[in-house]
């Protein structure tokens, strides 16, 4: 986003840039503002009316109060904690995988496991 303009009393246009068409004029309803609760994952969205494409851009602080100063309004959503939990132990691998979906088509266990009681 590269700022905004008014045009008359009740329009806002806002320039944005699609990776396709170049500069882009919105309205505050073309705009979806996505605000994460993990701050560096904020983003806004529009569907390219030039091409069709959905563009997504990060929105740091100075565009979130850009896009809330010029109406847009902002949905807030929290990133689940276990995304950013520290990983322990190796990479899961793609033989890790495969291993994993061949064990799940071969045995009814891990569906028996899944409904069974706690074992004390
Ligand atoms: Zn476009």
């Amino acid at each position: 986003m590269q700022g905004r303009a008014e045009k008359g009393p009740d329009v806002t246009t806002i320039k944005a840039t699609c990776p396709t068409c170049g500069e882009v004029e919105l309205t505050t309803r073309d705009v979806a503002l996505r605000v994460c609760s993990h701050a560096p994952l904020s983003y806004y969205a529009f569907d390219c009316a030039t091409c069709g494409c959905e563009v997504r851009k990060p929105a740091d602080g100075r565009v979130v109060s850009l896009l809330l100063a010029g109406g847009v309004p902002a949905q807030v959503w929290v990133l689940p904690e276990e995304v950013l939990e520290a990983k322990d132990g190796p990479r899961l691998t793609y033989d890790d995988l495969l291993d994993f979906a061949l064990h799940l088509g071969a045995t009814d266990l891990l569906a028996a496991l899944a409904g069974a009681a706690p074992v004390s």
